[in-house]
């Protein structure tokens, strides 16, 4: 029955459908697989007519050689849809990971999940295959729900049975927290840059001006002042300047954190990771100001899972570190210390994309207490089919983002030169795919993705979105294989184990 359950829908619907055979999974008598039609993918869904009934579908009808009551629905991949399927199958739905080691797969087109499963085979590493930031949500005109159901149905496709979780990942205020909550997301990263200080900038009148605002100061004085820690050897004391250069950074941030916390162990009964992420400030984060987060975290009450801080060196989007390696190496050393010495969190890296040159000094310093997370790289592996497979339309892309570029890179701290990228009209075709393995041209296609996937015509129509998504639907193989091999590459370099 198994088997012959994808003949009998090919034969049934005149191959207008072709299975997906990785998905089928069994529930009583009734089986369940995702299945391509000419645009878009379906659940198919052969079974008693009462289960199939809980489906809204497209099509259906009984079928002769199945057992008496058998039918054979093909329903669409909605959100309605998927979460009946997810009640019937609970392994679909996303779970907290805890401590273990785990690595975020960002989707900003939504149809990666596939690829992304078959990269982490064999791994010993908690995936996140929902991961979006906020910033990204409103780039790509996408929400949570979406981000979620894209994930869920590309496990589904897959035939993923392990454990996955859901980021909310960069939120910045109550609301899309709340929101995120109530799409089942099981980790939610704050962040709280908005009320990060900038010190390394700052007049000494005016930092002196906002310590003296800060009401609590002559308790976080007497708490902290003078204070030793030694560190695995190392002793770390906060003197005047480091104590009030911490408050002053942090003080605000913290109290946005704590707010934030509250708000989600009102709203969310069951348990959840918990990321505070003060990575996107303009200065590395010392010693001292981790120190002063995790104790002030802390004493507040708020349980965090992960910690993500800034890391010395240029942590750029979509190519690997610039900076000095062997310094990375000392200061994530010390980082990882002070978290053993805390313990109870792991160290999280942003900007994951493509830091292969400092994964192992990461992954070694923190014994596997790590979170990573990639968000365009997935994309960037998708522009690069359309560069093979679809030249002029990779052309077109390029030409746009040189266009869009200088408002694009505002949100995004780059040192992409324009100039270093050779002329698009001086390169065949079988040549595009270089401009997605050197620096400046990876970082220009990256940048614009927002841009690029929500530009319109005239009339209302998508000037590259449409034939993007069919490019990559009729390649969806090269795709998947893609994407899931530059993502193995991550895996690997953080050294997890087949
Ligand atoms: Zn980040």
């Amino acid at each position: 029955m198994r088997s012959e359950v994808f003949d009998i829908l090919l034969k049934t619907t005149g191959y207008q459908y072709v299975p997906y055979t990785s998905s089928l999974l069994q529930r009583d008598s009734n089986l369940f697989f995702l299945a391509r039609g000419d645009k878009s993918k379906y659940l198919v869904i052969v079974g008693e007519s009462a289960v199939c009934g809980l489906f809204r579908g497209i099509y259906e009808r009984s079928i002769r050689n199945l057992e008496e009551n058998q039918k054979l629905k093909i329903a669409p991949t909605t959100h309605e849809n998927l979460q009946i399927l997810r009640r019937l199958f609970p392994h679909l739905n996303p779970s907290p990971c805890g401590l273990k080691k785990s690595f975020g797969t960002g989707d900003r087109l939504g149809i990666a999940t596939p690829a992304h499963v078959k990269a982490f085979e064999g791994k010993d590493i908690f995936p996140f295959f929902a991961q979006q930031s906020v910033r990204e949500l409103e780039r790509t005109r996408r929400n949570w729900e979406d981000v979620m159901d894209s994930a869920i149905w590309g496990c589904f496709e897959a035939g993923y049975k392990g454990k996955f979780g859901a980021d909310a990942d960069h939120v910045k205020d109550p609301d899309k927290l709340v929101e995120a909550v109530e799409c089942g997301y099981t980790m939610f990263t704050i962040d709280p840059s908005d009320f990060v200080r900038n010190t390394s900038t700052m007049s000494p009148e005016k930092k002196k001006e906002i310590y003296g605002s800060i009401s609590k100061r002559s308790e976080l004085e007497r708490r902290y002042l003078n204070r030793k820690y030694e560190i695995e050897g190392q002793v770390l004391i906060f003197d005047e300047d480091s104590l009030v250069d911490a408050i002053v950074t942090y003080f605000d941030a913290l109290k946005f954190v704590r707010e934030m916390y509250e708000t989600l162990k009102t709203y969310k009964s069951d348990g959840f990771d918990f990321e505070v992420s003060v990575d996107e400030t303009d200065t590395p984060t010392s010693p001292l100001a981790h120190i002063f987060i995790v104790e002030e975290l802390r004493r507040m009450g708020v349980e965090f899972t992960n910690l993500a801080l800034r890391f010395v060196g240029e942590w750029q989007k979509a190519i690997d570190y610039i900076g000095d390696l062997k310094k990375f190496e000392r200061e994530i050393n010390l980082h990882a210390a002070i978290a053993r010495h805390f313990g109870g969190y792991k160290l999280s890296l942003h900007s994951g994309s493509d830091k292969f040159s400092a994964y192992p000094a990461f992954s070694q310093a923190t014994e596997g207490l790590f979170h990573v997370k990639t968000a365009g790289t997935s994309y960037l592996e998708a522009i690069r089919v359309i560069a093979r497979k679809a030249p002029e339309l990779y052309r077109r892309i390029h030409r746009f983002a040189l266009e869009r570029f200088q408002i694009e890179r505002r949100s995004y701290h780059v040192t992409t030169d324009l100039s270093k990228i050779p002329d698009l009209d001086s390169i065949p075709d079988e040549k595009l795919e270089d401009f997605l393995n050197a620096n400046d041209s990876r970082q220009l296609i990256h940048i614009t993705y927002g841009a690029v996937l929500t530009a319109r015509n005239e009339d209302g129509s998508y000037l590259f979105r449409d034939e993007l998504y069919r490019v990559l639907m009729e390649n969806e193989e090269e795709h998947y294989e893609c994407v899931g091999k530059h993502i193995r590459r991550h895996l690997e370099m953080l050294g997890t184990k087949r």
